[in-house]
């Protein structure tokens, strides 16, 4: 037994592996187990930094025996190991827990139920830019851990999921910033809205009043959970001028923070539609708490490239627009997808219903959209909840037939959105290879 003690890492996957390395870099005995197979490049990294792994299976001895767990994101609380780790009062913390250990950059930290990959890209971008050395890291791309077990950095901005927040516990965001709350993944919480509203606000722990939280005042769910906040608070708002924070004018962002006050006009911002304002406001807020110079700002936040399949301006064929917005998994996001259409909308939607509540784009639906495109295996939901909106409802199983079926159906000065509101699963691998196909099917139309 080294002298850091033995740690047992549970999920042999970005997360996992990331913080093995980190783990093993900083002289613990280490651990990877997985349930599943481990992916092979995932292996071959274990294999070449000598680290113990085991997959298909989860070894008590081995585990249990460890002073400290860290734990995958997507592994659930109620599964058998992690019941017994419990029961043994072996601490399970997060890899992002862990890595914040080892670093004293200034950390900003993103959550929400819609838009932190958006909205971390962008202030990422804006701050890269600024010429400063930043990490993005966190629930994208190379894991937190495995990027600091390489190099320390100045800044990390962090993408962090609920479920990541849920193991963190003496973790601290210099910069906080919660985009927003609505209903998602509510199977790991009990279906329990209030566990993972509680889970979300994890962002704001352990923070002082040289901190900084950054939040949507437009977010009545946000509004009742805060209250004796300890950090600076700097609010976004589309309905309310903020004394601090960032609000909309005379069709303008406004930001005041302690410095000069920052404004831009909607119409030069990169990103469209009201959701991606939200994540504007958010992202030139963290800019200006880091002095980075307005014409940065300004041109960043006006030549940054969006993330693939959100709200995608995929093609235009004989006048008729096609979006990809495969990234729309829950009705949330599908709804600011819907709002932000200004052509007659032939809609594609569905895949795996996480418990959906389908009446919230009613309104939305009656306004804008003429036709929807059912891509699911079961698609009752769906036809249930829209079968009296006197609009064309059509059934399709692969993603080829939705698109030629769309393409049939308009008519030019229409456009056809993929906005599931739905999991992918049903029908394809992940929500990438569902926006990548709809592309395809696009191209070959
Ligand atoms: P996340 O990483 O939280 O899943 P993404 O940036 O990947 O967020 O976007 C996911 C989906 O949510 C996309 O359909 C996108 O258009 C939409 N979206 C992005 N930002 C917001 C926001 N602030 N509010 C609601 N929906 C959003």
């Amino acid at each position: 037994m080294n002298k850091a003690g033995k740690i047992a890492i549970l999920g042999g996957g970005e997360s996992g592996v990331g913080a093995a390395l980190l783990a093993k870099k900083k002289g613990f005995d280490v651990f990877v187990s997985d349930k599943s197979k481990i992916e092979k490049k995932y292996k071959n990294v274990l294999l070449n930094n000598k680290i113990k792994w085991e997959e298909n299976k989860h070894s008590e001895a081995e585990i249990l025996s460890a002073k400290e767990i860290i734990k995958s994101p997507g592994i659930p609380d109620n599964i058998e190991i992690i019941k017994k780790v419990k029961k043994l009062k072996i601490p399970v913390i997060s890899e992002i827990e862990f890595a914040g250990r080892f670093t004293n950059a200034k950390k900003i930290c993103i959550t929400g139920s819609n838009g932190k990959t958006t909205t971390a890209k962008l202030i990422y971008h804006i701050l890269k830019n600024a010429g400063m050395d930043v990490c993005l890291a966190g629930n994208i791309g190379d894991s937190f851990a495995a990027q600091l077990a390489v190099k320390d950095y100045d800044i990390f901005v962090l993408e962090i999921s609920s479920f990541q927040l849920d193991n963190m516990f003496d973790f601290k965001a210099d910069i906080a910033v919660l985009l927003n709350i609505t209903p998602d993944h509510l199977d790991r919480y009990d279906n329990d809205f209030g566990k993972y509203k509680n889970s979300k606000l994890k962002i704001i722990q352990n923070q002082t009043k040289e901190d900084c939280f950054i939040y949507n005042a437009d977010d009545e769910v946000i509004l009742e959970k805060i209250s004796d906040i300890n950090a600076l608070c700097y609010p976004f708002s589309y309905k309310t001028e903020t004394e601090k924070g960032a609000f909309i004018k005379d069709n303008k962002i406004i930001i005041k923070t302690n410095k000069k006050e920052f404004s831009m006009s909607l119409t030069e911002l990169a990103l469209r539609g009201k959701h991606n304002t939200y994540n504007s406001m958010a992202s030139g807020i963290t800019a200006r708490l880091l002095d980075i110079r307005k014409v940065i700002i300004k041109e960043s936040l006006s030549n940054f490239k969006n993330v693939e399949h959100r709200l995608e301006s995929v093609s235009s064929i004989r006048g008729v627009e096609f979006f990809n917005d495969s990234k729309a998994t829950n009705i949330n996001a599908t709804w600011f997808a819907l709002e932000s259409m200004t052509k007659p909308v032939i809609w594609i939607a569905g895949g795996m219903d996480k418990g959906n509540d389908y009446s919230e784009l009613q309104d939305l639906v009656n306004k804008k959209v003429k036709t929807i495109i059912c891509l699911g295996v079961d698609n009752n939901a769906i036809i249930n909840s829209f079968k009296n909106n006197n609009i064309n409802i059509i059934e399709t199983q692969s993603m080829k037939k939705a698109v030629e079926a769309a393409y049939r159906l308009g008519s030019p000065g229409d456009a056809v959105l993929l906005s599931p509101a739905c999991a992918s699963f049903d029908l394809f691998d992940n929500y990438e290879d569902r926006g990548s196909q709809f592309k395809q099917a696009v191209y070959d139309l």
